[in-house]
């Protein structure tokens, strides 16, 4: 009886185990990892890397923000 419960705690144990674990690597490389999922790109002008889709595009570079754009072209002179 006592053995019984003993092997369904630890059945339920590894149960919640492999769910954490599957969870944190379905969580892993999508935000955190620029290789993987969601494409980052380079600001050349303050060198930081910002998502894709949030990135402003001028002359033919990605950056974060406007201003950036602005100061970039302006040193490109
Ligand atoms: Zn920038």
């Amino acid at each position: 009886m006592f053995l019984r419960f003993m092997i369904l705690g630890l059945l339920a144990y590894l149960f919640l185990v492999l769910i954490y674990s599957s969870i944190k690597r379905k969580g892993k490389g999508s935000a955190t990892d620029p290789s993987q999922g969601e494409s980052m790109v380079l600001d050349p002008h303050c060198k930081s890397y910002v998502p894709k889709n949030e990135a402003y595009q001028s002359h033919g570079h990605y950056f974060c923000s406007e201003e950036c754009a602005q100061a970039y072209a302006a040193q490109q002179v």
